[in-house]
């Protein structure tokens, strides 16, 4: 017997037993036989390839085997034998995702959909579809050839359907709402095999469910999603020293309280608080070639060390965020909290960090880093989203900030005290919010830790619905019960 550790419904980790992976062992090995080109198992090169390209270590397991897909016949044939076999299984895009087991597996079967990574754009109807597999740099560059954009990663690397299943927020989101307001079409197969296409008119109620509902329902093959015109935009980072954090704090709340709020203005702050020889990050991105347009005036007069704006192509603009720049060896813990606009809170928020005594014992660990980032929302977000039909997020129509708190550390064995003490800090400012009446329920999936529950904090209405549409598309619960990883249902 062997003890396991299990992700339960509300993300927490309990303790559960399983007798063997002898199911697992067996079913790789026939698949391995019949299609040797695309399995890949313990010993091989691609198989240590493979099973380490989850984005960040702490993601990164040993699955029985991995089973590149590369169609829906594929799955349509490997789903029901899964379950028939009750088969532990993890499904993987991008492997962006932080949290332990997510998208990679131990002993049992890691589906990899980075070879589904097809581009067809439709000049008919102005949509693209993607594979899940493809990453948001090349939908970029293939649009551009079309002038044309859709709403997704602000890195190059990151997968299309981790990011699109979890809401995903974009360079664009103000304007045309989050990623996930942008699908019009979800190509899914059941755990049964069937093949369904989610959309407006046909599975609508499965359809607005993926918009926010992770890995729960089923396998998205593809995604079409809505372009939009776009050529040369304004933007790029500005670097400040850390002494300035206060200033770009305060500067956050007016530009998220000026009375007309520019659609084509996005913003983000970043402040590492351990290494606060960095300096503060803001990124400033405004969707038409414009330099320095007046939405972001409430930033102006704060000394800037380096400045790297300019007018380029959005996929240029996209490539400048390098994600060498994130150090992918270490390890990294995402954590998050949705707060409304308030002045005197954000401050209060970045002296509780800066002051937690937690930092100190981030900064002790190896290569310990904390990470404080602020992503304004602006009600725009969360109407145009509204005007496209709807997500299952619970998302409040009020100019708010989703907190994100980056912890990194490299040690072997330090894995419960990164966690714990940004744990520790997140509920501090969480306590502060609550009191002064500032705190928002919502959780990004995205940006979330793995003892977050994220689905839970949609609201009730969410999660009835949500289960509801389990009950209907997957009444065994199989992507409940044995896709372990990701960000579950509450039972
Ligand atoms: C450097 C970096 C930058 C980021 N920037 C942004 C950003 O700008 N905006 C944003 O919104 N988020 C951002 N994120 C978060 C990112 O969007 C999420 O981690 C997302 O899950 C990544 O997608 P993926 O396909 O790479 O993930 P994966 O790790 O492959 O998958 C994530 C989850 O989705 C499930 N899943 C993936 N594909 C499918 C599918 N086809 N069918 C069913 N389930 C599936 C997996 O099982 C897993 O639970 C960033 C993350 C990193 C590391």
């Amino acid at each position: 017997m062997r003890i396991w550790l299990l992700f339960s419904s509300c993300g927490l980790l309990v303790a559960t037993t399983r007798t063997s992976n002898v199911p697992a062992t067996s079913l790789c090995e026939a698949w391995k036989g019949s299609d040797p080109a695309n399995v890949s198992v313990p010993n091989e090169e691609e198989y240590e390839i493979l099973k380490n390209s989850n984005w960040s270590p702490v993601a990164r397991r040993q699955p029985a085997c991995i089973i590149r897909v590369q169609n829906t016949e594929t799955l349509k044939e490997l789903l029901p034998q899964l379950v028939e076999a009750q088969v532990q299984f993890a499904i993987r895009s991008g492997g962006h995702m932080v949290v332990p087991e997510a998208s990679n597996i131990n002993d049992g079967v890691l589906i990899d959909l980075s070879r589904v990574d097809a581009i067809k754009y439709s000049p008919r109807d102005q949509t693209v579809l993607v594979g899940s597999g493809a990453r948001w740099k090349h939908l970029y560059e293939v649009l551009e050839m079309y002038n044309r954009t859709a709403v997704g990663g602000r890195m190059a690397d990151i997968g299309i359907g981790g990011l699109l299943l979890g809401g995903g927020l974009s360079w664009l989101s103000n304007k045309y709402g989050l990623a996930c307001d942008n699908v019009v079409n979800y190509e899914v197969i059941l755990a049964n095999g069937t093949i369904i296409n989610a959309n407006a008119s046909s599975s609508s109620d499965l359809f607005r469910a993926l918009k926010g509902g992770g890995n729960n329902f089923g396998i998205v093959l593809h995604f079409t999603l809505r372009t939009y015109p776009l050529q040369r935009v304004w933007g790029g980072t500005k670097f400040y020293a850390h002494e300035q954090f206060p200033a770009l704090v305060a500067a956050l709340a007016r530009y998220q309280a000026a009375p007309i709020q520019d659609p084509d203005a996005n913003v983000m702050i970043q402040g590492p608080i351990t290494n606060s020889s960095y300096g503060i990050i803001l990124t400033l991105v405004y969707s038409q070639p414009i330099e320095n347009p007046p939405a972001f005036s409430a930033f102006e007069g704060i000394p800037v060390l380096l400045d790297n704006t300019a007018i380029r192509t959005y996929a240029d603009l996209i490539a400048s965020a390098n994600e060498s720049d994130i150090s992918q060896l270490l390890k990294w813990d995402f954590r998050t909290a949705t707060f409304a606009l308030n002045a005197t809170l954000y401050n209060e928020l970045l002296h509780i960090t800066t002051d937690s005594p937690e930092v100190a014992t981030i900064s002790k660990l190896n290569s310990g880093t904390f990470v404080f980032n602020l992503q304004p929302i602006s009600t725009g977000v969360v109407k145009e989203g509204k005007l496209r039909g709807g997500n299952s997020l619970g998302l409040s129509e009020e100019p708010q900030v989703w907190v994100e708190y980056l912890t990194a550390w490299s040690d072997v064995k330090a894995d419960d005290l990164a966690y714990s003490s940004a744990r520790s800090i997140l509920n501090r400012v969480e306590q502060v919010a609550h009191r002064s009446g500032n705190y928002h329920q919502y959780k990004f999936m995205n940006d979330a830790s793995w003892d977050q529950d994220v689905i839970g904090h949609y609201g009730d209405n969410n999660v009835a619905f949500l289960k509801s549409v389990q009950v209907k598309y997957d009444p065994g619960r199989t992507f409940q019960s044995l896709v372990r990883g990701g960000f579950k249902i509450p039972t």
